[in-house]
């Protein structure tokens, strides 16, 4: 390997002995990327631009995002309103220690949030992604309970084909199988699991969907802090969509057998599913709410952790009195100024009719792909739409695929999925679909 970099020009790296060492290359010898083998690594797409709903190569070409940067950049790429919030704040300061210290972009989006989220929640822990939320809200559980001298209620009950992120607490309620729990069997907390709600959305509600759930309390409830789940759409779990009946009757278990219930809304939060929130499908609220994602429009990283009055009384209650969880960029005020800007451009409220719109078209055409025998279910709720194939797709090939066709699509698994942002295009949007359906036809 050349030792001496010389020169660094925007795609190539070039050393003293003349090796030029592509960017590509570069980052396939030493760069890890979510869910791949370093060593065997899969194929990766240099972004050198994205504006609006649309990404653009390094190789030129432009790219129709499907992915809104996994559920985040709801708004669209290179947003002049949050680009403005960013710039303001970068000139005024771009972050300062949380501890002893408060500021108005951390006051702005606790104020706006608290008068958005479901009834009842009224204090924000602010915290620095997804993972980190959930690892919050299941200590806030845990530490309630033993607050109150019942320190046996420190499990976690989940629905099997969850998604909560990939610390190890977070990583202790996803999906067993899905989640690889074998791997670190001896150092993640066993948690409860029941089976995945069966009854899709849109289906009459099969009162047998919430039995084991049911029994699950009846049998653990002494042991149990609080149910975790993601309301209505299981994300990375599965791309599974549930009947709100359910999320309603796990409610009214929490509340008989006093138990928290906490909603993971980081990815269908503001606007996904068709709702501001997943919750209010089911009218429901939960003790702790959990945000992130598309909380700042995608442009950097921040999540929150809502919870009730009496979540937070019961935790500072007694001994130790305080919540002992602060992250160094706690509150980061560039990401609070985002944010703010990123929840007033929602708070316009054109987001209703743009997830209508997207999800009538994906409903329209992505029916067709249902056909095709290589698939094997289409679902659609708001924003998202999901083709399900028999068997686990190829991913290098059916993205070559795709950034052939001028889109950009990432699937996992066994799921094709879309969850483009609210801004894209009927045209844009027929550009997603058509790909997908060009793609599995020829698949037979
Ligand atoms: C993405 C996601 C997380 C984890 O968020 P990160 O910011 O990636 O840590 C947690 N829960 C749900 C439902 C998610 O979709």
């Amino acid at each position: 390997m050349p030792q001496h970099k010389v020169v660094n020009s925007d795609h190539f790296i070039t050393f003293t002995n003349g090796y030029i060492l592509n960017n590509i290359e570069f980052d396939k010898q030493h760069i890890w990327h979510p869910y791949t083998s370093s060593v065997n690594a899969l194929p990766c797409y240099e972004v050198t631009g994205a504006k609006g709903a649309k990404l653009t190569l390094a190789s030129g070409e432009e790219l129709v995002d499907g992915m809104s940067s996994w559920w985040a950049a709801i708004h669209g790429y290179n947003h002049p309103t949050l680009n403005k919030a960013a710039h303001d704040q970068v000139d005024a300061f771009s972050h300062v220690m949380f501890g002893g210290i408060t500021h108005q972009p951390a006051i702005n989006v606790c104020r706006t949030l608290l008068d958005m989220v479901p009834d009842g929640l009224s204090r924000v822990f602010l915290a620095d992604s997804g993972s980190v939320a959930v690892e919050v809200a299941i200590k806030m559980a845990i530490q309630y309970w033993a607050c109150q001298g019942r320190s046996e209620k420190s499990r976690i009950v989940a629905p099997r084909n969850g998604y909560h992120g990939d610390t190890f607490a977070a990583m202790s309620v996803c999906d067993p199988i899905n989640g690889m729990h074998s791997l670190f069997e001896n150092v993640l907390s066993k948690q409860l699991f029941a089976p995945a709600p069966q009854t899709r959305f849109g289906q009459t509600f099969s009162e047998d969907d919430i039995l084991p759930m049911v029994e699950m309390f009846e049998n653990h409830h002494h042991e149990i802090a609080a149910l975790i789940l993601e309301p209505i759409v299981q994300g990375a779990g599965g791309m599974r969509m549930y009947h709100p009946e359910y999320l309603k009757r796990c409610r009214q278990l929490c509340d008989s057998y006093d138990v928290l219930l906490i909603c993971d809304e980081i990815a269908t939060g503001f606007g996904r599913t068709g709702k501001l929130f997943a919750c209010e499908h089911a009218d429901i609220s939960p003790d702790i709410l959990c945000l992130g994602k598309a909380l700042t429009g995608g442009y950097m990283t921040m999540a929150a952790t809502l919870c009730t009055e009496d979540v937070a009384l019961g935790v500072c209650q007694g001994e130790p009195g305080v919540f002992m969880h602060g992250p160094t960029y706690m509150g980061n005020p560039l990401a609070c100024a985002v944010a703010n800007a990123s929840l007033s451009l929602i708070n316009q409220n054109h987001w209703q009719t743009q997830v209508q719109a997207i999800e009538q078209q994906l409903q329209s055409e992505l029916e067709k792909c249902a056909s095709l025998a290589v698939v094997a279910d289409v679902r659609v709720l708001g924003a998202i739409g999901v083709v399900e194939t028999r068997a686990p797709v190829n991913v290098a090939e059916i993205q070559r695929h795709f950034v052939r066709h001028g889109v950009w699509i990432r699937p996992f698994g066994k799921l094709v999925y879309i969850m483009p942002p609210y801004i894209i295009s009927a045209t844009q949007l027929s550009a997603l679909t058509h790909a997908i359906f060009s793609y599995l036809q020829k698949q037979g």
